[in-house]
């Protein structure tokens, strides 16, 4: 099968250890359901599965109110949809719990970012990832507890 090198674009085989065109390694895109969290790897079928049974309604409606969320914004996601974020807060610990120790702002943004990449291997790092000025949580989490 052939798929975009998602350094140069061009089409190369997905058996290649890298690329023809551009020379990038493509050996981490057969690592399927597989994410580099904080220089770990760690298995994501669990989260894709329970994504991949969301209706396209549901999936779209999972990525419109997380990135509001995540903008600071508070919404109310459906039943199916919260379960499938619970997947990420779970896995890693990240959790909405008061103003000092706040992660659920981490599971919004690594969802947002596995969706942006197709669910293809990627690399995310905590550190990198900054907390919206206007974070709901800030200001609200002792009304969210
Ligand atoms: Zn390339």
């Amino acid at each position: 099968m052939l798929i975009k090198c998602p350094e140069c674009g061009k089409d190369v085989s997905d058996k290649a250890p890298a690329c023809i065109h551009c020379g990038f390694p493509l050996n981490n895109l057969h690592k399927k359901n597989i994410c580099l969290v904080d220089g770990t790897e760690y298995d994501m079928t669990e989260f894709v599965d329970s994504y991949m049974k969301l209706t396209d309604a549901e999936k779209r409606e999972l990525y419109e109110k997380t990135l509001s969320r995540y903008n600071g914004n508070t919404e109310v996601t459906s039943h199916n949809t919260t379960q499938v974020i619970r997947k990420i807060n779970e896995q890693f610990n990240w959790w909405y719990h008061s103003k000092e120790n706040d992660k659920g702002y981490l599971a919004e943004k690594f969802t947002l970012d596995y969706i942006d990449h197709n669910f293809q291997y990627f690399e995310f790092n905590t550190a990198d990832i900054q907390i919206h000025p206007k974070q709901f949580v800030v200001q609200n989490a002792d009304q969210r507890r």
